[in-house]
């Protein structure tokens, strides 16, 4: 929370105890909004404490497809989003009826398969999936759940996927859909930046192409990463491979560190334009007029069963893994 809060801030606190709401943000909000989040997280950690609200209202600061799982797991809550129309790039890979064709054409052919989709998708492809992973959950699911024998349909990040097969060894059909953000790190920027910097550590996000990934020494979810870095007590300069937003949390938690943010290709500023459309302006507007408000679709009832079942119920037990095997959250 910042020690002199502007009158924007001091509006939603306000509201906040006014209309009862819990702020939830995303780690790539901009820092100004994480101040005044009462939790912080990546998808599966928000998706888990939504769960836990009491109050009447949640006041989603994130995309789309966030509110929406939020809203899924609690149908009695008021759900607001900043900005309705805040989606992602991975969402706007996989229509449902795309999804619908290939499933059909697999089945067709006699292929064996479950339907895994990472939870940057659409309610509709949700109630299409067998499991809806996270960055956290997902080598879990594909090494534990999915019966031995069935083929993996991955939706929609191909490069998710392709980590999780290496990762896994499983067969998998990968869809063919990206992040925006993450697909586009220059792979030039990152080989000049560790040789100007030759004892940095670099931690990248699993949504990050494979040439990126074999240049890292840490590959994981942003619940991961902040673990990571939370392992090293010296000074240390990370070269940062995600959302540039996830440094203002790093910087919080280990301020001791240096971080360096990977550049983009086409964009140096590594900002999910998605999550930047939430704006402290909005966040306020949205508390006071109570909407753009999730509203329940009929598709929720499916896709709740599969984000329950995915999300929220106690793991199987996991296949051991090396202490320092790099794995998403
Ligand atoms: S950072 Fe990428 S995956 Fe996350 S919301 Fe933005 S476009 Fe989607």
């Amino acid at each position: 929370m910042p020690a002199v809060l502007d009158d924007v801030s001091a509006e939603i606190l306000d509201l906040k105890k006014r209309i009862g709401a819990t702020i939830l943000a995303h780690y790539y909000q901009d820092g100004e909004i994480q101040a005044l989040a009462d939790v912080t997280g990546d998808s599966l950690k928000l998706a888990r404490e939504a769960t836990k609200v009491d109050s009447p209202v949640i006041v989603f600061c994130g995309v789309l497809f966030m509110a929406e799982t939020a809203k899924m797991l609690n149908p009695k809550k008021r759900v607001l989003l900043p900005d309705l129309q805040a989606g992602c790039s991975l969402v706007d890979a996989c229509p449902a009826d795309k999804l619908a064709r290939e499933q059909e054409r697999l089945r067709a052919n006699g292929r064996q398969f479950q339907t895994v989709c990472y939870i940057n998708s659409s309610a509709k492809v949700k109630a299409l999936s067998d499991w809806v992973v996270t960055s956290g959950n997902a080598e879990d699911v594909v090494r534990n759940r999915v019966p031995a024998g069935q083929e993996i349909l991955f939706v929609p990040d191909k490069h998710l996927g392709a980590y999780l097969r290496d990762l896994t060894g499983r067969d998998m059909i990968l869809w063919d859909g990206s992040c925006m953000v993450h697909e586009i790190f220059s792979v030039t920027d990152l080989l000049k930046m560790k040789r100007e910097h030759p004892r940095a550590v670099t931690i990248a996000h699993p949504e990050c192409p494979r040439n990126i990934l074999e240049h890292a020494d840490f590959a994981g979810g942003t619940e991961a990463m902040r673990k990571h870095v939370g392992t090293y007590r010296e000074p240390t300069t990370f070269l940062v491979a995600t959302e540039a937003n996830m440094m203002w949390d790093l910087q919080r938690l280990h301020p001791q560190h240096t971080y360096l943010g990977v550049p983009g290709v086409s964009c140096a500023c590594n900002k999910c334009p998605h999550m930047a459309r939430n704006t402290l302006e909005k966040v306020r507007d949205c508390m006071r007029d109570g909407r753009p408000e999730i509203l329940w679709q009929p598709e929720f009832d499916k896709a709740k069963e599969v984000l329950t079942r995915s999300l929220l119920n106690p793991p199987v037990a996991v296949t051991p893994v090396a202490e320092d095997h790099p794995h998403g959250d």
